[in-house]
């Protein structure tokens, strides 16, 4: 379940970008998965709740987006959307292209709740 481990990493990759005062403050992680990557989502959510928990950052949720396949075509240049069973160019219908998007994880952005100050 390599899942579990990505999830360590982006807890890892939070933590290392947050001071303990912001993990402890930390609601919200947000990622970007490509529809092409091996990471199934819902495996991903689990990883992470089960590898948050008990951390400095264990309130926080994690926010999957899952983003489409783009490809290059080589043949006429257009950018599109494609399913990844479908390895050809919807504009030419060659199979001389190239991933440009959409076989990646990234991490979005980290979602703090400010502390009221009383
Ligand atoms: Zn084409």
């Amino acid at each position: 379940m390599h899942e579990l481990s990505i999830a360590k990493n982006i807890i890892r990759i939070a933590g290392e970008h947050l001071s303990p005062d912001e993990q402890a403050l930390l609601t919200k992680i947000r990622v970007r998965i490509g529809k092409f990557s091996t990471i199934v989502p819902d495996l991903l959510q689990s990883g992470f709740e089960a590898a948050v928990d008990g951390t400095a950052m264990e309130n926080a949720k994690l926010e999957i987006t899952v983003i489409p396949l783009r490809v290059q075509c080589n043949s006429c240049g257009e950018v599109s959307e494609i399913e990844p069973v479908d390895f050809t160019c919807p504009v030419c219908c060659s199979n001389d292209v190239d991933v440009v998007e959409g076989n990646e994880i990234m991490i979005e952005n980290l979602e703090i709740t400010e502390p009221i100050n009383h």
